[in-house]
């Protein structure tokens, strides 16, 4: 296919392609800004290594640099600043990379990272240099890797994934076709550029030819204001931001484009579901994960009331299946085009994922119902069994969320003689714990052998760089 910026430029030179708080970008002069970058980058690193690691912030600065490396041909690695050190050095090795691009946003920590290799540049520094003429590449082949990107390392190490440009294209067009798209669409991104939750927003909107808001800084009532007086048709969001922004809502509703807040990322309790229902905030629930370049199942704007906790259908190009399903429940296979080509320099684990005749193994287990409307239970790895009962952390933790005083819980299994596994169950609350009083709670809302046996009091629990709970970790404690 043609250069997306380059074809985007030709369709639609005066549409706006970025705002920035007051300030807009249109798909000519994002061009031009990003083609001098791409030069500079050419002057200052060059384009003999394929990959340059960037830190990046959601900022124009970021976001035109990561654009600015894919015009040059080259394969942006996108990491997660919150990591420590160690970790990030693991990443820059895995990936072979030899430079690192810190944006200005975070160069308190510039020190730091300059220790992870010889070649770190603030983007100012780079922006500074004399860019020297570049061609931008004429085409965005389908199997190039467009991005490299870390999982979360929620159940282990992080794994880098390619993302082609073939991923990227289906992923934009399966979300296109379910939750349709108009020439003046506008996304909201305030999910991170170097999850895929926010770089797929930059791609679709190449793909489309759609503006993006992007936006720094996660200010519930700041994003409130935008929503409603700027004309954002859609915004990701991740339960945690959903939740805040309930909170806030405006009961007239936000602009007249809104059209939803697209949700992801990690499982959410159905209380804040039916609030956003009662509160008429259209919420459309998805799932995906890095290896597929974003969603891969989404909820339609026709079912997402009725279907109110389910995740909804395959989306146009992806096939899904169940596994051994066990009373309806099984493994999450996929076949899609949209899945990665594999992990870097993982190739074997990569394999171990793909089943026999060509499926991908997710690690969730989910069921369907009768019409076809998928629900996730969880992890498989964080499935247990007790008494010969099976036992998803998610649901135990829900209905905890309506506790009143706990912040947050964590349910893990711990072995036990008579039961194989019992629930125990870790709390940030701010009340000291009535065990008695918590496992009355538990039996009016749950199975009685899903109530935790053991309520352990804690200050925080094991979290990834992006703030999913690491169950692994907590099962090491019990
Ligand atoms: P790692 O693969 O390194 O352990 P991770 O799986 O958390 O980390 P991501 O790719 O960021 O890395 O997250 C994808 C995972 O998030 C999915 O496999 C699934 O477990 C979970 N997830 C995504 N969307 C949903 C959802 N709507 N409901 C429940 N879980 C979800
Ligand atoms: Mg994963």
């Amino acid at each position: 296919m043609q250069n997306w910026l380059t074809k985007q430029v030709s369709l639609n030179p005066e549409r706006i392609a970025l705002t920035v708080a007051n300030q807009s970008w249109t798909f000519t002069a994002l061009q031009t800004a990003v083609i001098k970058i791409a030069g500079q980058v050419a002057a200052l690193i060059g384009t003999k290594n394929q990959r340059i690691a960037i830190l990046a912030k959601n900022t124009p600065a970021s976001y035109m640099t990561i654009m600015a490396v894919q015009q040059l041909g080259l394969q942006p690695v996108l990491l997660n600043f919150r990591l420590a050190n160690n970790e990030l050095q693991r990443q820059l090795q895995d990936a072979g990379v030899a430079t690192l691009l810190v944006d200005d946003d975070l160069s308190r920590n510039f020190t730091e990272w300059s220790k992870l290799t010889g070649n770190t540049y603030l983007l100012s520094q780079l922006h500074a240099h004399q860019a020297i003429e570049i061609t931008p590449v004429a085409e965005f082949t389908e199997d190039d890797v467009a991005s490299i990107m870390y999982t979360s390392g929620t159940t282990g190490n992080p794994h880098g994934v390619l993302q082609t440009y073939q991923n990227h294209f289906y992923s934009a067009i399966g979300s296109a076709l379910n939750l349709g798209l108009q020439a003046h669409d506008r996304w909201l991104c305030a999910v991170p550029l170097f999850h895929i939750s926010g770089l797929s927003i930059m791609m679709r909107s190449l793909i489309y030819g759609m503006g993006v808001d992007l936006v720094a800084h996660f200010d519930d009532v700041a994003i409130t204001k935008r929503l409603t007086t700027e004309p954002i048709a859609i915004m990701s969001v991740v339960p945690t931001m959903l939740k805040r922004l309930l909170a806030v809502a405006p009961s007239a509703g936000y602009n007249d484009n809104f059209r939803c807040f697209l949700l992801g990322g990690g499982p959410i309790d159905p209380v804040t579901l039916s609030r956003c229902e009662q509160q008429n905030i259209a919420v459309i629930q998805s799932y995906g994960m890095t290896e597929t370049a974003s969603q891969i199942v989404a909820l339609n704007f026709d079912d997402a009331r009725a279907k109110i906790g389910s995740v909804g259908k395959p989306l146009f190009s992806v096939q899904l299946r169940l596994a051994n399903p066990e009373q309806g429940i099984g493994e999450i296979e996929i076949k899609a085009p949209n899945l990665t080509r594999g992990y870097l320099n993982q190739a074997a684990n990569f394999a171990r994922k793909i089943t026999n005749d060509g499926w991908y193994k997710t690690g969730d287990l989910g069921y369907l119902d009768a019409e076809g409307f998928l629900f996730i239970k969880g992890r498989q790895d964080d499935m247990f069994i007790s008494g010969g009962e099976n036992i998803f952390p998610d649901e135990v933790e829900h209905a905890y969320s309506q506790y009143p005083g706990i912040r947050d819980i964590a349910v893990v299994g711990k072995s036990n003689s008579d039961w194989g596994m019992i629930p125990v169950a870790f709390v940030i609350s701010d009340d000291s714990l009535d065990i008695q009083a918590l496992q009355e709670f538990g039996r009016n809302h749950l199975a009685h052998y899903k109530v935790p046996v053991e309520f352990i009091p804690v200050n925080d629990f094991p979290t990834t760089a992006s703030g999913k709970i690491q169950r692994h970790k907590l099962r090491e404690l019990v």
